[in-house]
């Protein structure tokens, strides 16, 4: 039996968004079963509370953002991505300002956080969404398509015209140990031609070397080069996995996606949830032992109750 998971106690970090340029703390308060992940905006007066679901997604450009109007956070995809790579189900996300500090660019420093407060079983059973049939969702030449299978596998490709990246593609069977190793150290990446538009659009003004690859036109300029030399792939997996995990459950499919990004992620989980023949919920007394071995946690990440 695998059950639903929390984080073993209050944890607190502080940093800046890499959109708002705008300094933030988050803390994260352990939650009871069923009550899913949950940002508060505590520093608005009426303290609202916003769902991290797919259904709720607000906006997608250049991040992935939930809620409406002044009640949204938005860049949740590499601390939710971070959650879902330590099977965690439930947890309350207090923060003060209007988007999730970005870190180091990846998911690393929200794993390491995690593990650090270690993760706490809950005395109930962790839920699947089982993929019965396939979805596909296509957007200007860019696809997602998720598809029957029984573990969640994400096969993404990225296609750009830059000697740095070129075409990447890369297949990720998804298991907590692999996600830490292998996608949590990813970062996000942008290209200096794009600084001055997104600026004026009022996006990466917290953007910096120190949490994002940078790319001119010819090479990365950071000093320290590539965490992996298919980082960019790596990262596109992470985030798809930060968007998918939207849908609230943890996952039984194959994703494939092409030059996809926040917004087709989003699209394919729209249509997932508007077409319930295409997936049934199961608890964990119907799943595989192989489907529960892939949310084993390493044992000191554990804390006993
Ligand atoms: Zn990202």
């Amino acid at each position: 039996m695998i059950y639903q998971r929390t984080i073993a106690s209050i944890a607190e970090v502080t940093g800046i968004g890499i959109h708002s340029g705008k300094k933030v703390k988050l803390r994260l308060v352990p939650a009871d079963a069923d009550f899913g992940i949950v940002f508060q905006r505590v520093d608005l007066d009426h303290k609202p509370l916003i769902p991290a679901k797919a259904d709720n997604v607000g906006a997608t450009e250049n991040n992935t953002m939930i809620g409406s109007g002044v009640d949204a956070v938005h860049t949740v995809e590499h601390l939710i991505s971070a959650l879902y790579g330590l099977g965690i189900d439930n947890v309350k996300i207090e923060i003060d300002g209007p988007e999730v500090p970005i870190m180091d660019g990846s998911s690393i420093s929200f794993i390491f956080l995690l593990k650090e407060i270690g993760i706490r079983n809950l005395n109930k059973s962790k839920n699947f969404m089982i993929i019965k049939e396939p979805v596909l969702v296509e957007h200007d030449g860019k696809w997602a398509k998720i598809e029957p299978a029984k573990n969640l596998s994400i096969k993404s490709t990225i296609v750009f015209a830059h000697p740095a990246i070129k075409v990447q593609a890369k297949e990720f069977v998804f298991n907590c140990e692999s996600y830490v190793n292998e996608i949590s150290r990813a970062r996000t990446f942008g290209f200096m031609k794009d600084v001055v538009y997104l600026k004026r659009r009022g996006l990466a003004k917290g953007a910096s070397l120190d949490n994002a690859i940078a790319l001119d036109d010819f090479k990365v300029l950071n000093d320290q080069g590539l965490r992996f030399k298919d980082e960019f792939v790596r990262h596109k997996i992470l985030d798809t996995i930060g968007d998918i995990a939207l849908l609230g459950h943890e996952i039984a499919g194959k994703v494939t996606t092409y030059k996809s990004g926040h917004h087709v992620h989003n699209l394919l989980c729209r249509k997932i949830l508007e077409n319930p023949q295409c997936y049934e919920i199961c608890n964990a007394s119907e799943i595989s032992p192989a489907q529960e071995r892939s949310f084993q946690l390493p044992s000191d990440v554990l804390v006993p109750v």
